[in-house]
């Protein structure tokens, strides 16, 4: 005989303003097989969940249904209440009477009649409950870590250092993303590539962690705990084993010559050429080049191989061929970064017209020591120092008509660190800005911004340029400034577009491989922008860095090291549990049709023969990985022949809420 508390909550007034909580705890009590039913201000509080405890044992309950908010919210603190009082913590369940009744209704009578009907429901549900008891499944103590810009650099640096050990794909030729390109960081202008390489060797010394560059994940199975992970290792044609970085290949590669070259250095974004076999920039790591084959001679037309001759360690290698991998791992952290919208692509400001034209990463490589300027600030048109720079923020955010509506978040800073930049090297320059509003929230930002205006000159005019064209060498950029109301035109030597911060290209094929859910613009997302920041829906996948949404380097640190917490607390774990709630197959009369396996989205389904004492195959029927299974239930959904059932959802249970309705 069922004996089931109800405990109504009042979450303050966010119920109770329009649910009348005593009256459904009344006409719960009235239920059959309720033994007790009760409400109170806050059933999550202390002294609610002590009620709860007190009443299974003084009652003798057999089962809990807790009236309040959504199961999302609080499923997990109430059934640790019940388990608490020796109950098994499923046999209780949630009515949501917040999200999907006072929150979405106004009348009343109306609301306070719904929420007894959701009590209802739920008490014949919890009738039929029975004791589940978690899964346990091993966890390989190995983590992936996918992009090896500053945010997969922290993370396999805090896993690793963790005492676990770490597989570091990049899709490049070397470790470092974006942050190696940059010069001078905000808001502490120290040099990027200074705090940035020792990080990178790091990496490559560290003997917890496996490094591959110029590889890529092609496919992941498992889930997890245990995931299995097929890694592509590109050909390099340069044997990393042999190569000692001399860099003789790179410079006796005769299609890098700097007057003839025509391959564009992906690293200064075009603003310099290099040779067919190169190593991206001087402190790559690891320190081997990789042979271009597109431009390659002697993959073109089989008329070169310099470079393999002048090779002292004989590593330059023609044949080799890409190399596949399978590994092992428990978790994955992604860390893939982003894209900035090219000049050319914002094509309102001249990008990709004009040459003196450029975007913010463009101009971080001219800033740069290490740049094609060696840290010069020239035009890229003639190579002559502009005087006056014109720097024009949220080139493509917060614009719906043209880019994208969101804001890019970083740009405010890097421009004000740009025209501060400016002005350290080009002391008798002026730089302008126009601005839309600066955006400047974080430790000692808006003092930087103030910094750039007040103490290094920068003029700052808020208002949209209007129109840009080029006339006698010059840049001219016509806007207004909306806080004088006048009308603004500079003849400007060069233009720097604050261009949008975009998701990689791939991204959201990438994030289908995991399946972890993506965003309108190609943005993986998180479980819960705010309580599960770092973590994904997809279990045991977590997410570090831009990937997710534009970051400057501090939020990319913070978060990486976060998801990398993550993947130790897991790791701290032989085995792990997981919901019961998972489908299981009725072997007897599973006429193997397979068509669960079809609409599973998780790969859950497996296949498991049958076979009588002598081994004979009678048939071969579904299986489900509890392990992989998410519980959606699809699969019982699907199934012709009624032969999955989801633990906790089963027929009976569905059934009797049914036929609660309208009772
Ligand atoms: C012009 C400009 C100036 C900036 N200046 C500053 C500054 O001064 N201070 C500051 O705090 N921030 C600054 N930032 C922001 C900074 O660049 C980012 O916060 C930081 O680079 C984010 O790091 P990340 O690792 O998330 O991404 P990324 O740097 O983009 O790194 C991602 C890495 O993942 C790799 N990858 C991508 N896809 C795959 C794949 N499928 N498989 C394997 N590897 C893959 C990429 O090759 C790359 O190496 C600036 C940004 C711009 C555009």
């Amino acid at each position: 005989m069922a004996r089931v508390g109800v405990f109504i909550c009042h979450c303050g007034e966010n119920i109770a303003r329009t649910v009348d909580c005593a009256r459904v705890a009344e006409y719960a009590a009235t239920l059959p097989g309720v033994a007790h039913a009760v409400d109170y201000r806050y059933m999550c509080s202390d002294p609610g969940q002590r009620l709860i405890e007190t009443a299974i044992r003084e009652h003798g309950l057999t089962g809990v249904v807790v009236a309040s908010c959504s199961p999302h919210m609080h499923e997990v603190t109430f059934r640790r209440t019940v388990a608490r009082a020796g109950l098994n913590p499923f046999l209780c369940e949630m009515a949501n009477i917040r999200e999907q009744c006072s929150w979405v209704h106004e009348d009343r009578e109306a609301a306070t009649a719904k929420a007894c009907e959701l009590v209802r429901l739920m008490v014949e549900k919890v009738k039929w409950n029975t004791a589940l008891e978690p899964i346990h499944v091993p966890v390989t103590r190995k983590a992936l870590v996918i992009g090896g810009g500053i945010a997969g650099i922290q993370a396999a640096l805090d896993i690793a250092n963790g005492g676990r050990e770490v597989i570091l794909v990049e899709k490049g030729p070397s470790i470092g993303g974006h942050m190696a390109q940059l010069s001078e960081t905000f808001p502490t202008l120290d040099c990027s590539q200074c705090i940035m390489t020792p990080r990178m060797v790091e990496v490559k010394n560290h003997p917890n962690i496996t490094l591959y560059t110029y590889a890529e994940v092609e496919k992941v199975d498992g889930y997890i705990g245990n995931f299995a992970v097929t890694i592509r290792k590109k050909a390099r044609c340069v044997d990393e084993a042999l190569c000692t970085g001399c860099g003789e290949c790179q410079s006796k590669c005769p299609q890098g010559k700097l007057k003839t070259s025509v391959i564009p250095n992906e690293f200064d974004l075009g603003l310099s050429r290099r040779p067919a076999i190169y190593v991206p920039f001087p402190q790559a790591v690891p320190n081997v080049p990789v042979i271009d084959k597109e431009h390659c001679r002697y993959f073109q037309d089989g008329k070169c191989g310099v470079c393999q001759k002048v090779c002292p360690a004989k590593a330059v290698d023609f044949t080799q061929t890409d190399q596949v991998v399978t590994e092992q791992v428990g978790a994955i952290v992604v860390a893939t970064g982003y894209d900035v919208m090219s000049s050319g692509e914002y094509g309102e400001y001249g990008g990709g017209r004009y040459p003196d034209v450029i975007d913010g990463l463009q101009f971080e490589r001219l800033l740069s020591a290490s740049g094609p300027t060696g840290g010069e600030v020239k035009r890229p048109s003639d190579g002559k120092v502009p005087e006056t720079v014109v720097f024009i923020a949220c080139a493509g955010s917060r614009d719906r008509s043209h880019g994208v509506p969101y804001c890019s978040k970083i740009c405010c800073m890097y421009t004000a660190k740009h025209a501060m930049l400016y002005k350290h090297k080009v002391h008798h320059g002026q730089a302008y800005v126009f601005y839309m509003d600066i955006r400047a929230g974080g430790k000692n930002y808006d003092e930087f911004v103030r910094r750039a205006i007040e103490e290094e000159g920068a003029v700052y005019l808020r208002g949209r340029v209007s129109r840009l064209y080029q006339k006698d060498g010059q840049l001219i950029v016509k806007g207004a400034d909306t806080l004088s109301g006048q009308p603004v035109e500079i003849a400007a030597d060069l233009v720097v577009l604050a261009t949008a911060i975009q998701a990689r290209p791939g991204s959201d094929a990438l994030a289908q491989m995991l399946k972890v859910p993506y965003d309108g613009y190609g943005f993986l997302s998180e479980a819960h922008p705010k309580l599960r920041p770092v973590e994904t829906n997809s279990a045991g996948v977590y997410l570090a860095g831009a990937c997710q949404a534009p970051k400057d380097i501090p939020e990319t640190v913070a978060q990486a090291s976060a998801a990398a917490s993550k993947v130790l607390g897991l790791f701290s774990m032989e085995q792990m549990e997981r919901e019961p709630t998972v489908s299981v197959v009725n072997e007897r009369t599973c006429i193997g049709c397979f068509d669960c396996e079809r609409v599973c989205p998780f790969g859950a389904i497996e296949h498991r023969e049958i076979r009588d004492r002598r081994g004979n195959l009678l048939k071969v029927v579904s299986h489900v990985n509890e392990g992989v299974c998410a519980g959606c239930g699809a699969c019982a959904t699907t199934c012709r022949s009624g032969s999955i059932e989801l633990r906790g959802y089963t027929d009976e249970q569905v059934f009797a809420q049914i036929a609660a309705v309208g009772v």
